[in-house]
């Protein structure tokens, strides 16, 4: 059974039970992806949550030359089109400001401290600004991944097929703009439809970054079977939309509060020997007060001994090549080669 089938089957099971559920709740139905009822069956609840889970803990014994920990900077080159699905011409202005401001300031401080980033741009956030992708690709250190075709939604598109051709435009357009087929994929929001996973395998994506199961590197599950997909997690702790998003309401926190959190995220991957990943977008990240943060952040890792900073797609490569991680996703009968299909 395909990976798309089994979906829309335990969809329609759950949709069925689900839907009275919702009504009382008053939480939003998004077409296509069932809810789990009060009264569901725990094999119920299991088959729900079954579509992607965290399989096998990927963090290889060390890192490159015997480094504590991998730190990987990611930036979501949103701009105009994480705010408003109307174009309105302010909130449009807040996003182009990453391009025109944002970006260049991060490019900047990455070119001082001479490490590498992944940049993961929406193809319609590159083709507003076109000089994005030759100003990132620059220095030849950094990573450009997909980040869907405009910033899309994906749970509420409700048909797989439009989604798997928005996907299929948008790795087209990144491979062309780059001249390299782009490895990393990080959904738009962060967010999968039931139809997400399927589609990156039959892509042929060597990993993901928008899942959040553990604060390490690991295997995606999916229906039990290992997938042969690295996640490489991220959270919302590490990521800058939550604390300076667009508010009027006076709840802004000061730069050097969310240092702090970042900085205690790092000392315990430092602690673990494991990965840091930081999320942020040039729009938000790259003003004036926050970047010099960012700047203090880069400096502080620097100063630790055995920090490697790698692009994801670097850290996603010595994972897979790590010797205890050869066979990912290659089981006999492992879901990898149904999803491909
Ligand atoms: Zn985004």
């Amino acid at each position: 059974m395909t990976f798309k089938t089994k979906s829309a089957v335990l969809a329609a099971v759950l949709s069925l039970v689900g839907s009275q559920c919702v009504a009382q709740s008053g939480a939003q139905k998004i077409p296509g992806v069932p809810t789990i009822p009060v009264d569901a069956t725990i094999d119920q609840a299991k088959q729900a949550v079954a579509v992607a889970r965290a399989g096998r803990k990927l963090t290889p014994k060390s890192w490159p030359n015997g480094a504590r920990v991998a730190v990987c900077l990611s930036f979501d080159v949103d701009n105009e089109y994480m705010a408003n699905k109307q174009p309105l011409p302010v909130p449009m202005s807040g996003g182009e400001y990453g391009a025109t401001t944002g970006l260049v300031r991060i490019l900047d401080l990455l070119d001082r401290q001479q490490i590498p980033a992944s940049f993961y741009i929406p193809a319609v956030s590159s083709a507003l600004h076109p000089d994005m992708i030759g100003q990132i690709l620059k220095s030849k250190r950094h990573e450009v991944g997909v980040h869907g075709w405009i910033h899309e939604y994906l749970p509420t598109i409700g048909d797989a097929a439009k989604e798997e051709q928005l996907l299929n435009q948008a790795i087209e357009y990144l491979t062309q703009a780059t001249g390299k087929r782009p490895v990393g994929y990080r959904a738009p929001s962060w967010a999968f439809s039931p139809n997400t996973l399927g589609q990156l395998i039959r892509a042929g994506f060597l990993y993901d970054s928008s899942m959040m199961a553990m604060d390490e590197p690991y295997e995606i599950d999916s229906d039990g079977k290992p997938t042969g997909l690295i996640e490489l997690p991220v959270t919302w702790i590490l990521d800058d939309y939550p604390y300076f998003g667009e508010t009027l309401d006076g709840s802004l926190p000061s730069p050097e509060s969310v240092y702090e959190v970042y900085k205690a995220e790092f000392d315990g991957a430092y602690q673990e020997k494991t990965i840091f990943i930081l999320t942020m977008h040039p729009h938000i990240s790259g003003h004036r007060s926050r970047i010099v943060q960012l700047d203090r952040l880069i400096t502080y890792m620097k100063s630790k001994p055995g920090v490697w900073f790698a692009t994801e797609e670097a850290v996603a490569n010595y994972v897979k090549n790590s010797s205890t991680t050869a066979e990912l996703g290659t089981g006999t009968g492992s879901a990898f080669e149904s999803l491909k299909k």
